[in-house]
Parts: structure tokens; C-alpha cells; sequence
């Protein structure tokens, strides 16, 4: 058996959950790692390789022609995704449309334990940054005395309320017939109060309310949480973490931003972030270089959201009304709507479009890294997925929030009564995508946008919040940031955990 001492770089297996918005922070946090030396594998089936093959292949030849301080080693293990009777193709969280495939999808999630433990045995990693989504990884690492991190991809703030939420189960106390009636989450730094129809319903979704009680009790006993986060954005939550739940945190984020800084340092790069998966890129980026700075409106729900007929022609209304330029992913990475576009499209709306001055839709996958940090973008329409979220602090642009269900609530309440870097559409209803929700009009979203990006002095103030909080991101990622410091402090921690009875 190879013995591993301090000559041998520190080797970290990730293991994210099987959707973009979990698989996309982790290849940017190995990149992360690798640039400092760490030799990195993902284990991930084929279809989802594919979503984060062009970030670490760019990752690579960042380090390959100089960029990174080391030689980074980012490799990914593809291992097929176990067959439980889904179609080819799916396998992947955007990809399930149905309750049976979905049933299905999480049967194979629990089969992928085996060649987890595989890879374990025959690679004796230092540790695995594993999705909280595994939550049976805890165990199995413990088997093989490997330190598991936990990682959800979510803000520090929305665990808490998830961890109150667990602890509490507040939403019980409260009539199912009063959806608006508010809700304190207990035990928080703030007073943080949700309205019922905000908040995930234990007894509507009893298999939702296990499946998280699992995954909290699994994560505390795991060895620490990594976050997608930054010290300066959240520090009474992270506080909250150590002290209040008991648990260690280390806060190397936003890593999208860290991984785009490292891939313009290579020449291959070219700052491109995650984004080499949209073929149109150059035709959108042309489109926002002819737009005044900050007149542009940036509109994307991520990867699994869907918004019905009816909502989509309010917010095409919004759009028009707002009199804002902007682009609008419809169906951004499967997300969107299934439905044609003259089911929804308002009178008028295609024409706007067909002139190409006003704004401009894109069907797929946008390059959103690179829209965000555009000039003439001054403000994003987002479901405060976390991911996205962060990808517009560290851009400094402000947000007007429109959350669906998951974290984005809390995430919202992060953005516009914590930060102050938002203005909320006024969305009520935690639903998924066969659950039916209240419409919001398209005046109220062309209200939202003027509060973030026309004059006066309060949007002015929130853009103004949203610049020195980018500023703030920035510094955290460079050398001597907070995390920057972080990713190295866990380095030295798991090194040091190489004493002659660990290796
Ligand atoms: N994304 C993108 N282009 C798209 C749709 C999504 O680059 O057309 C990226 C986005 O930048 C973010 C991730 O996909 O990094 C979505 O993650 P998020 O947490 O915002 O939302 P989710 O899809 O998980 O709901």
C-alpha cells in the first residue's frame, strides 16, 4: 500500500448531486482546489460529465500554460448511472418529468453508493466533498475513515432557516387554511418571518420533510460544510453555524467568480466561467455591446424552474411595460416551458423581438457568467436559486426577485430585508412544477424593475449596495481574502491529518 506523506499532493474526491446548479459550483470549487495543488476527482454518471467537462478541461489548460500556481489535476470518474428503468438520457435533475421517473431518479441516486464505495477503496482519498443530497454518503465515508464534507450549494443563511425549520417544524403551529398568515422561523440572528404558502408544507410533502431530516442529521455529523459563500456576505449566519448548530463551516466562494479570475489567467480561458456550453454566446454578447450601460435587464430562472403559460405572458407584459432592454432565457438548460410560444406571447411581443432593438430571447443555454458582468446589465429577474444569486453579488448587479420553491425563498429574504440588493415580485407559493401558484401581473413585475434600475434615490442606494457588495466578492476570492484563506486553512487541516495512523 502507498504510503502518503507531505511529498504527495492532497487528494479530494467531489461528488455533487446529479443537476446543474449542484454540479456546476463543484467542478468550479475543484478548479479551486486543484490551482492550489490538490489533485481532484468527480464522480459523476456521463450525462452529467458532459455539463462540466468544459469547465475543467479549462481549468486544466489554465494551469497548463501557466496560470495556476500548480500543476492541477482535475479528473473526472464517470460511472454509468445505475439502471432503474428510466429513458436513455435521463439522469439528471432537470431531465425527470414525471413523479414515476423522479421516483425512479432517486432509487439510482441510492445505487450509486456502490461505485462510491469503489472509488474509496481503491483511492483512499484524503477526504469527499460530498452533496448533502448523498446523504447516505456520511456513513459509507465513515466506513472508509474518510473526513466527508458536506456541500448543498446553498447560502449559509438558508441552511439556517433549514436547520430552524428541521428543529422547529414552526409551519405545524400554523392553519392550512391561512397560507398568508406569517411564520417566525425560531432560534435565528434575525427576526425572519415567512408567510406560510412560502414555506414547505411537512404534512403536504411527509417524504420531503424525511428526506431533509435525514440530510441535516447526516451533515452534523460529518466532518464540516464547505459553502459556496463569502465571510463579509453572511457572517452572523456563519457564527450561527459554529456556535448555535455546533457545526464547522469554511467559506470559499463565490467560487464562480474565484474560477473565472483562474481561467483568465490561462491563456485557453478567456474568462468564459461555466459557460461553454452556449453555442450563441458572441451573438448575445454583440447584442449587449451596442446597449448604454446598465439599461439592460437580465431575465433566467436557472435550470429546473418552470413558469406556466400564463405567467410567462405576465412577465413578457412586465417586460414591455418595465421599458427596459432585455434578455430573456426561456427554457435556459430545460427549465421554461414545454408549451409553445404562441400559447403565451402577449399581441405585439413578437414584433418587439423581430425588431432586435428592445430585447432579445435566448432558447437554451446563455452564457450567464459573462451576461452578468456585461456593462449594459443593470439588473437580473432571478428565482434566487443560489447560484445565480451569487453570480449577480459578485457581479454587482442588483436583483428582482421572483422565488419558486427550495431555498429561494430564504434566499430572497437574504437579498431584499438582509443585503438590500433586491426588490421581491411579491411571490407567494412554494410549488413545483405540477402544483398550481398565484399569477403575478406584469405591471407589478415592471414595478419590481423600475425599483432596482430607474432613478431615485432608493434604487440608486440599492445599486450602490450591490456595487461595494461585487466588491466585497471580489476581494474574498483574491490572494489574502477570506476565501482564499479558507480553501487553505482546510488544505492545511487535512494535510495534517496525515499523521502515520491515517495514511
Ligand atoms: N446557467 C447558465 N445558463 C443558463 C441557465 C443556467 O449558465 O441558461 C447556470 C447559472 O449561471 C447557474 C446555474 O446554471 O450557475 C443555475 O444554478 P442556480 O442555483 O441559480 O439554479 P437551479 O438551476 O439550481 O435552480
Amino acid at each position: 500500500m502507498a504510503i502518503k506523506g507531505e511529498h504527495q499532493p492532497l487528494h479530494i474526491l467531489f461528488f455533487p448531486f446529479l443537476a446543474p446548479g449542484h454540479l456546476i459550483p463543484t467542478a468550479d470549487m475543484a478548479a479551486l482546489f486543484a490551482a492550489r495543488g490538490v489533485k481532484c476527482s468527480i464522480l459523476t454518471t456521463p450525462l452529467n460529465a458532459a455539463v462540466i467537462r468544459s469547465a475543467v478541461d479549462r481549468a486544466n489548460d489554465a494551469s497548463a500554460s501557466g496560470g495556476a500556481e500548480r500543476a492541477p489535476a482535475i479528473d473526472i470518474a464517470v460511472v454509468p448511472f445505475p439502471d432503474v428503468g428510466l429513458p436513455p438520457g435521463v439522469e439528471s435533475g432537470p431531465a425527470l418529468s414525471s413523479e414515476a421517473d423522479r421516483e425512479k431518479f432517486f432509487r439510482g441516486i441510492q445505487l450509486l453508493r456502490e461505485p462510491f464505495d469503489r472509488f474509496l477503496t481503491e483511492h483512499r482519498p484524503d477526504a469527499v466533498v460530498s452533496d448533502s443530497f448523498f446523504d447516505w454518503s456520511a456513513d459509507a465515508a465513515a466506513e472508509h475513515g474518510v473526513p466527508r464534507l458536506a456541500f448543498l450549494g446553498s447560502s449559509m443563511f438558508a441552511r439556517a432557516c433549514g436547520s430552524s425549520m428541521v428543529r422547529h417544524n414552526p409551519v405545524e403551529a400554523v392553519p392550512e387554511d391561512e397560507p398568508d398568515a406569517p411564520v417566525l422561523l425560531p432560534g435565528l440572528p434575525h427576526r425572519i418571518e415567512m408567510r406560510r404558502s412560502q414555506m414547505m408544507d411537512p404534512k403536504k410533502r411527509p417524504e420531503h420533510w424525511a428526506f431533509f431530516q435525514r440530510i441535516n442529521a447526516a451533515d452534523d455529523r460529518s466532518y464540516g460544510e464547505v459553502f459556496n459563500s463569502f465571510r463579509d456576505l453572511e457572517p452572523d449566519y456563519l457564527e450561527h453555524y459554529e456556535t448555535v448548530l455546533g457545526r464547522r463551516a469554511w467559506l470559499v466562494g463565490p467560487v464562480a467568480l474565484a474560477s473565472k479570475e483562474l481561467a483568465t489567467r490561462g491563456a485557453a480561458g478567456k474568462g468564459k466561467g461555466n459557460n461553454g456550453l452556449s453555442p450563441d454566446a458572441d451573438g448575445c454578447l454583440r447584442w449587449l455591446d451596442a446597449r448604454p450601460a446598465g439599461s439592460v435587464v437580465y431575465v433566467s430562472f436557472g435550470t429546473l424552474s418552470h413558469f406556466s403559460p400564463p405567467e410567462l405572458r405576465e412577465l413578457a407584459r412586465g417586460l414591455d411595460m418595465s421599458g427596459k432592454n432585455f434578455v430573456w432565457v426561456v427554457g435556459g438548460g430545460g427549465a421554461g416551458t414545454e408549451e409553445s410560444e404562441s400559447e403565451w406571447m402577449p399581441d405585439g411581443f413578437a414584433d418587439l423581438l423581430a425588431r432586435g432593438e428592445r430585447g432579445v430571447i435566448i432558447r437554451g443555454w446563455a452564457p450567464q457568467m459573462l451576461i452578468l458582468n456585461h456593462a449594459a446589465v443593470g439588473g437580473f429577474v432571478t428565482h434566487c436559486g443560489w447560484n445565480s444569486t451569487l453570480e449577480a453579488v459578485s457581479a454587482g448587479v442588483p436583483m428582482v426577485t421572483w422565488p419558486r420553491y427550495a431555498d429561494q425563498f430564504y434566499n430572497e429574504k437574504l437579498v431584499v430585508e438582509l443585503l438590500e440588493v433586491g426588490v421581491g415580485v411579491g411571490s407567494t407559493d412554494y410549488a413545483s412544477k405540477l402544483e398550481a401558484r398565484r399569477v403575478i401581473g406584469g405591471e407589478v413585475v415592471a414595478e419590481a424593475i423600475g425599483k432596482v434600475m430607474g432613478d431615485g434615490e432608493e434604487a440608486e442606494a440599492t445599486r450602490e449596495r450591490a456595487r461595494v457588495l461585487g466588491e466585497k466578492a471580489r476581494r474574498a476570492v483574491e490572494k489574502g481574502g477570506s476565501s482564499y484563506d479558507d480553501l487553505g486553512r482546510l488544505m492545511d487541516e487535512l494535510m495534517a491529518r496525515r499523521s502515520p495512523v491515517n495514511v
